[in-house]
C-alpha cells in the first residue's frame, strides 16, 4: 500500500489531522492500533464514545481549538457542576465540609466527550481509516518519494505501507516503546521522547453511577478531596438529561493487582464515608487504570509522580525530522495547551502546517 500521508494514531489529535487533510483533498492514511477510536477518549457506552467519561470529561473557556470543535460539530457544552459543599477527608471517616468548588468554570460536552471522535470520524472517508493495526517499524528510505517505509502488525500478520510523510500522533513514550526506528533515531532523540511523561497516563479514573445526584439534595457538589483513598479527587460525572447520577474519582497510582471487586468495595466504602449511607448500593461501578494500557501509557508513566504541570512541547532533537516528512502531533508535542485535549488539537493544527510546507497539502 501506497499513500502520500500516513498518520498513525486514532485519538483525537491524529482524526482531527485526518479530518482538516480530508476537507483539504490530501491523500491520506490513518491506522490505529487499537479495536476503537478515540484513544484517552473513552466514555461507558457500549460503543465506548458516549456516556459517562472514563477519559477526559472538561474543557475551559479560552480553548478556540476545543470551542471550534464543539461549534463544527453542533455539540452543546454545559458547566460542571459545582453548587454547594466540598467534602473533605484527612483519615479515613474523618470528614468536614468546605464551602468551594475546585473545578467551577470548567465546561463539559453533551454525552461525553466521546462525541467529538464520533464526529472527527463521520468528516473522514471510512476506507481511509482502519483499526486493529499498530505501528511496530519505520524505516527511512532516503532518495525514494515515498521515503517512509512502516511496518505493520494486524492480528499478528506484517503489512507493510510507504508513505511521503509520517504523522505520529501517539504519545512520546509509548513511541519510544512501541516502534523501532531504522536507522535507529539519534540516542538525543529517543531519550527525549522517553523524558516526556504522558499526560494523566498514572491515573486510574472510577465512575459510580446512582439512581438520583441525592448529594446536591444534601448541599453537597459532589466535589470531594481524600487523603486516605482510594479515590483522591471526586466529581459529579452525572449526565444531564437524565434522573440517574454519577460521581467519578481520580486515583493517582493504583496499586499492581489490585482485583476489580476489591476496588469496587474500597470504591463504595469510601463513598459512604464521604457522601452517606445512600452511596452504599451503586447501579454500576466502572473504571479505567490508564498505567495498564499500553497504547497510552508506560511503567514510566506509572512509577513516577509528576510535580504539577509539565512543560510540554516537540523536543529540538526532534523538530529537525520534520524536514524529512516524520512528524509528532500527540497532545504532549504542543507548546501551549500541551497534556489537554486543547493541546491535541494544537499539535494538529501544527502538524498540518507542517505537512503544507512539506508541498504534501493545498
Ligand atoms: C483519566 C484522564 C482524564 C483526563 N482529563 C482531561 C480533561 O478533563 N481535559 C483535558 O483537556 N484533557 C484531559 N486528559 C488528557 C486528554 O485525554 C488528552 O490530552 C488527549 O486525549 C490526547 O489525545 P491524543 O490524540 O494526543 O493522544 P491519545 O488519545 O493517547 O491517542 C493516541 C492514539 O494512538 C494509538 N496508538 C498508540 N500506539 C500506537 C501504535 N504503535 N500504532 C498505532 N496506534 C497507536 C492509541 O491507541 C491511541 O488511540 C485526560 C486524560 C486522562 C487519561
Amino acid at each position: 500500500m501506497q499513500t502520500d500521508i500516513a498518520i498513525i494514531g486514532g485519538g483525537i489529535s491524529g482524526l482531527s489531522l485526518a479530518a482538516a487533510l480530508q476537507a483539504a483533498g490530501a491523500d491520506f492514511h490513518l491506522f490505529e492500533a487499537r479495536e476503537r477510536f478515540g484513544g484517552r477518549i473513552l466514555c461507558t457506552g457500549a460503543d465506548k464514545l458516549q456516556g459517562y467519561d472514563l477519559g477526559p470529561s472538561w474543557f475551559w473557556p479560552g480553548q478556540p481549538g476545543m470551542a471550534a470543535l464543539i461549534r463544527a460539530a453542533g455539540l452543546n457544552a454545559y458547566p460542571q457542576y459545582s453548587r454547594g459543599n466540598l467534602v473533605y477527608e484527612e483519615m479515613p471517616g474523618e470528614v468536614r465540609q468546605l464551602n468551594f468548588s475546585t473545578m467551577e468554570g470548567a465546561l463539559r460536552v453533551e454525552n461525553g466527550m466521546g462525541s467529538l471522535i464520533r464526529y472527527l470520524i463521520s468528516r473522514s472517508d471510512k476506507q481511509r481509516l482502519t483499526l486493529n493495526t499498530a505501528l511496530t517499524k519505520v524505516r527511512y528510505l532516503p532518495g525514494e518519494t515515498h521515503c517512509w517505509q512502516l511496518t505493520l502488525n494486524r492480528a499478528g500478520e506484517q503489512q507493510y505501507v510507504k508513505a511521503k510523510a509520517v504523522v505520529l500522533a501517539i504519545p512520546p513514550r509509548v513511541i519510544a516503546k512501541t516502534v523501532q526506528f531504522d536507522p535507529p533515531l539519534a540516542e538525543h532523540a529517543l531519550q527525549s521522547l522517553q523524558a516526556i511523561p504522558t499526560w494523566m497516563g498514572r491515573f486510574t479514573k472510577v465512575i459510580a453511577e446512582y439512581e438520583t445526584p441525592f448529594w446536591r439534595d444534601m448541599n453537597l457538589s459532589g466535589d470531594g478531596i481524600s487523603r486516605s483513598g482510594p479515590l483522591q479527587e471526586i466529581h459529579d460525572a452525572s449526565l444531564p438529561d437524565t434522573p440517574a447520577g454519577a460521581l467519578f474519582g481520580f486515583i493517582q497510582q493504583l496499586p499492581r493487582g489490585t482485583g476489580s471487586e476489591a476496588l469496587r468495595q474500597q470504591v463504595t466504602d469510601q463513598l459512604v464515608r464521604l457522601f452517606g449511607a445512600q452511596a452504599a448500593s451503586p447501579l454500576s461501578i466502572s473504571f479505567q487504570n490508564w498505567s495498564e494500557q499500553k497504547y497510552s501509557a508506560t511503567d514510566e508513566d506509572w512509577r513516577e509522580p509528576l510535580a504539577g504541570h509539565p512543560q510540554y512541547g516537540l523536543p529540538d532533537s526532534l523538530e529537525t525530522l520534520a524536514s524529512q516528512g516524520l512528524l509528532f502531533t500527540a497532545t504532549e508535542m504542543a507548546h501551549q495547551s500541551g497534556g489537554l485535549l486543547e493541546g491535541a488539537l494544537e499539535a494538529a493544527d501544527d502538524g498540518l502546517m507542517q505537512l503544507r510546507a512539506l508541498g504534501l497539502v493545498n
